[in-house]
């Protein structure tokens, strides 16, 4: 999967709509100390479905919403749209929050549930915890990773993580209906 733009706005220190082109190839992004750089990369993990508001450095999952500054004042929503390249097709993914309603995701335009944009990812072997996502600090975690940890690291990094998803989807399905052809049986046997 290519990733090759990114539309933000009102997502934290992106208070004006920002478009930015992703060329094939190594990007870096430069700047000065508090300039952005890792926003920019919390925003790549929000949209593909990060729910833990900690990992993108705020106290709960609003605080991704520009908070104002002393000459302008806060927005209601965030919203950051991420167009993607798979086999020549292309597919934006777009992650919207407004204060006090949530997160509600899109994929081409249809309105999605959370899980269907984390499946899209695992399937193309990346996603909001992907070792290709290297934030500060990311490095001597792997280093420090527990074998089970990294274990799930390779997994994800082969593309069979999406797999596990539909395993216990497919488990928990099983389980109903096993549970429902007993309740079956019993009236089967009360009718008797
Ligand atoms: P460094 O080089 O020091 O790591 P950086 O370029 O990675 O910095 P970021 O950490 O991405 O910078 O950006 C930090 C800036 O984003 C701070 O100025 C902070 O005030 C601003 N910021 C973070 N969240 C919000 C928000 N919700 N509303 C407004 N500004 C925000």
């Amino acid at each position: 999967m290519q990733i090759t733009r990114l539309r933000l706005s009102g997502f934290k220190s992106f208070v004006d709509p920002a478009d930015l082109r992703i060329e094939p190839g190594l990007t870096g992004i430069v700047g000065p100390n508090g300039c952005g750089k890792s926003n920019l990369l919390e925003a790549l993990r929000w949209t593909m479905g990060e729910t833990s508001a900690r990992s993108l450095r705020g106290a709960g999952m609003e605080d991704v919403i520009f908070a104002g500054t002393s000459t302008r004042p806060a927005r209601d929503f965030a919203e950051v749209a991420m167009l993607t390249e798979i086999d020549g097709t292309e597919t934006e993914i777009v992650r919207r929050i407004e204060r006090g309603a949530g997160s509600a995701y899109r994929i081409d335009g249809r309105d999605v549930r959370a899980k269907d944009v984390s499946l899209l990812f695992a399937d193309a072997a990346t996603g909001a915890h992907s070792p290709a996502l290297v934030s500060q600090g990311r490095i001597s975690a792997v280093i420090a990773a527990k074998p089970a940890e990294r274990r799930a690291m390779l997994e994800e990094a082969a593309g069979i993580a999406g797999l596990h998803v539909r395993r216990r989807d497919a488990e928990a399905r099983l389980r109903a209906t096993e549970a429902n052809l007993a309740k079956l049986d019993e009236l089967i046997s009360d009718q008797d």
